[in-house]
């Protein structure tokens, strides 16, 4: 594996019963850096960020998470090796408050500065401790969703279509604390339906179509190569 990789997957081949999805994907993800992972309708993006967190069983294919092999590794022992999932749709307790939401996240351990740390991050949810979580606006709940990511220590955030259904001044917001915390050490691969909005924060780009990755490399290259181009539509 490249000397530099936090992630990396290779080989990885999976599906849902006897219909195969994905075929032989490699992708490495550096450490601190974000990693969009595009590509059409039906391309396999899910399921592969599925795998990657353990929910769905590969039938072939290595996966490595800073060096150690973590494909037999249950969801949540992954999880408590810093690889963590937020699902779309959100992954948060719509009946508890904001607060409770937090606080289930937040090992015995730790000190309560760091609990403020990440809310400084996200001032938003600071005002709002006691508010129940499904009252939330749409982009408030996605903030939660990455506070909570953000309180189990991750080393990579696989993020799938946070910016669904939500304002485009919100999805700026979202996008900056996406860019916040990768200069604070954290990776993410990134399935996100605005394209050209996802490239201007990730330096790196995977295309997948059909369940085999199209494209790898730079984003700023991206743009200017047509065989990936034509995977992309406008968004
Ligand atoms: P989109 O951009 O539309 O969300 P995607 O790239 O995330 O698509 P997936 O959701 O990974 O694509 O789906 C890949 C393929 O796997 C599709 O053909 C889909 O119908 C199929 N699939 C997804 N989930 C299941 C499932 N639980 N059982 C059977 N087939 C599934």
């Amino acid at each position: 594996q490249p000397e530099d990789a936090l992630l990396t997957v290779s080989g990885l081949t999976a599906g849902y019963g006897t219909s195969p999805v994905l075929h032989a994907v490699d992708i490495t993800v550096p450490p601190a850096t974000l990693v969009a992972l595009l590509g059409p309708n039906g391309a396999g993006k899910t399921t592969l960020l599925r795998v990657i967190s353990g929910l769905l069983r590969p039938s072939a294919g290595l996966l490595r998470l800073a060096g150690q092999d973590v494909t037999r590794l249950r969801p949540h022992r992954r999880a408590q090796k810093g690889l963590c999932l937020i699902p779309e749709g959100r992954g948060i307790f719509p009946s508890l408050t904001v607060g409770e939401n937090l606080e289930l996240q937040v090992p015995p351990w730790m000190a309560d500065a760091e609990l403020g740390r990440v809310l400084e991050m996200f001032p938003v949810l600071g005002s709002r401790m006691k508010q129940v979580a499904g009252t939330l606006s749409g982009g408030e709940q996605q903030m939660l969703a990455l506070a909570r990511a953000v309180l189990a220590r991750p080393k990579v955030i696989l993020v799938d279509e946070i910016s669904m259904g939500l304002a485009p001044r919100l999805i700026d917001r979202l996008f900056e604390a996406l860019t916040e915390l990768a200069a604070a050490g954290i990776s993410m691969l990134i399935v996100e339906q605005y394209v050209q909005r996802v490239l201007e924060i990730c330096p790196l780009a995977y295309v997948l179509n059909k369940g085999a990755v199209a494209y790898s490399g730079s984003s700023d290259s991206l743009g200017r190569d047509d065989i990936a181009a034509q995977y992309l539509g406008t968004a």
